[in-house]
């Protein structure tokens, strides 16, 4: 018992040098709790877990590797599995969602019941067009923002795509793959209208919905308990292509045969150096009387007053000299290295939902302004080749990526997969679990250690998807898109 007792120790001293993503958690202000709270905290609906079984999954002690107990929950039998920190927070800030939709065309009344296995029971319209969709949201400083988002934001999505249903359903394969007029009235001089791919509408809906998506949590804060944050992943498949928007540090690969496809961009402090010196510079009154816009090759003291030292600014990717003045001896708009990396000093990520009333510490310096909600989409062509039931894309929370690397990840995948025998649905869920296991490690006396490695296994929240690639055909076709719809129905 002392043993265990002292691992335990351990793995608390260990979580408070944990370099997270998330926010240094002395500096926040929580929001108000004497406010309702509107989005009562759980676990996914897929893992479909009882009110004892959400307490036994936020266990930071245990850390027990949560999957869905019925994995026909999710989307073509996707694989899922998640475990709660180390102690950094009393509950897993990390949340998900997992769903298949239709976009409707809101004049048709023709429905019915789609039963094939790993689909759920889902009532089908014939003039609807399937949509899949995944979602990871990593939370900081509360778990207000991430469950709020895991249970709006796809609604918003879906009301962004429905506004553009004519143009979407009326086109062809060869539209969806490449350009297709965006307005079906002639060009009138001068005023040419502009080509627009379904590609285009698809992206353009998923960043207006982002960023609609974050003034409802700005303005739901005001009378609700929301606290916090949180970034932002997205996957949709529709009409024949993966979208992936994302805003935060998650990140999305796609593994297949020997071959690892980056879905996404990390953004963080360092990655978004120069777009945060550009609103700094642009707007320098938001950084009070404390902080200094550009970035040293070191820490400036007040020693250095006069001397010549390396700068960069936000037109800058490489070096310079400058002399040194008074105002950069201000601390920097950015400092520390990797994860340590800090915007004013408080926040480690830079792109997602919330954190509106955040202020740097003792300060009226608000991060906000910083922060950016809109995503970076990419987009991966479904129909470009035949992809085998082995080809995934893989989802997770910084805290898979803190300790495993893509090629890494790749081969736990890959090694999973290929161990299952064909058309063995329970393979994608093998494979979540077991890197969930790879990036957690085992609780030793030293710590929690990865298996392999022993070196000191993730002590955030992580969060998986594996989500097989050569499903969405057979939804592409249940769909009939030949007809043609006369107007654009809005969704409220
Ligand atoms: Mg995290």
């Amino acid at each position: 018992m002392h043993r265990f007792r002292q691992a335990v120790s351990n793995v608390m001293a260990n979580v408070a040098t944990i370099q997270h993503s998330g926010i240094n958690r002395e500096k926040t202000t929580e929001g108000d709790p004497e406010k309702e709270e509107k989005y009562e905290y759980s676990r996914a609906e897929f893992l479909q877990l009882s009110s004892e079984e959400v307490a036994i999954a936020t266990d930071i002690i245990i850390r027990p590797i949560m999957v869905p107990r019925d994995l026909s929950k999710l989307p073509w039998y996707s694989g899922y599995a998640e475990v709660v920190n180390a102690g950094k927070s009393k509950l897993n800030e990390d949340q998900a969602a997992a769903r298949h939709m239709f976009i409707n065309n809101k004049h048709s009344l023709e429905k019915t019941l789609d039963t094939s296995p790993g689909n759920g029971l889902l009532i089908k319209d014939s003039d609807q067009i399937p949509l899949t969709y995944f979602a990871i949201f990593d939370g900081h400083a509360g778990s207000g923002v991430s469950v709020m988002a895991s249970r709006v934001l796809h609604t918003r999505i879906l009301a962004k795509l429905e506004s553009v249903y004519d143009l979407l359903a009326n086109s062809s394969i060869e539209q969806r793959q490449f350009t297709r007029s965006g307005d079906q009235r002639p060009n009138k001089w001068p005023f040419t209208e502009k080509e627009m791919s379904v590609e285009s509408l698809v992206v353009g809906a998923l960043e207006s919905a982002f960023v609609e998506m974050d003034e409802q949590v700005r303005k739901e804060k005001l009378d609700y308990h929301i606290p916090g944050g949180c970034t932002v992943l997205v996957a949709i498949f529709l009409l024949g292509k993966l979208y992936v928007a994302n805003a935060g540090d998650s990140r999305a690969i796609i593994c297949r045969e020997n071959e690892v496809l980056p879905m996404s961009t990390d953004f963080t402090p360092l990655s978004e150096r120069q777009r945060l010196q550009m609103v700094a510079s642009t707007n320098p009154q938001l950084l009070g009387s404390e902080f200094c816009c550009l970035e040293f090759q070191k820490r400036v003291q007040r020693k250095d007053l006069g001397k010549k030292l390396m700068y960069r600014d936000q037109n800058m990717t490489g070096w310079a000299y400058k002399e040194v003045t008074e105002e950069d001896i201000k601390f920097p708009l950015i400092y520390g290295e990797g994860k340590k990396a800090r915007v004013l000093a408080t926040i480690g990520v830079t792109r997602g939902f919330g954190d509106h009333e955040l202020k740097v510490h003792g300060t009226d310096v608000y991060i906000k302004p910083f922060l950016s909600p809109v995503p970076e989409v990419k987009v991966y062509n479904l129909f470009d080749r035949d992809n085998s039931e082995d080809d995934v894309l893989i989802m997770a929370s910084d805290g898979l990526w803190d300790v495993l690397s893509n090629d890494r990840v790749a081969e736990v995948v890959s090694e999973v997969l290929k161990s299952f025998p064909p058309n063995d649905y329970k393979k994608y869920a093998s494979a979540a679990q077991e890197l969930i296991m790879a990036a957690r490690g085992v609780l030793r006396l030293n710590g929690w250690r990865t298996l392999k490695e022993n070196k000191s296994g993730s002590g955030d929240d992580i969060t998986v998807f594996v989500i097989p690639l050569n499903k969405h055909t057979s939804m592409d076709r249940q769909s009939s898109m030949t007809e043609s719809h006369d107007a654009s129905p809005m969704s409220s």
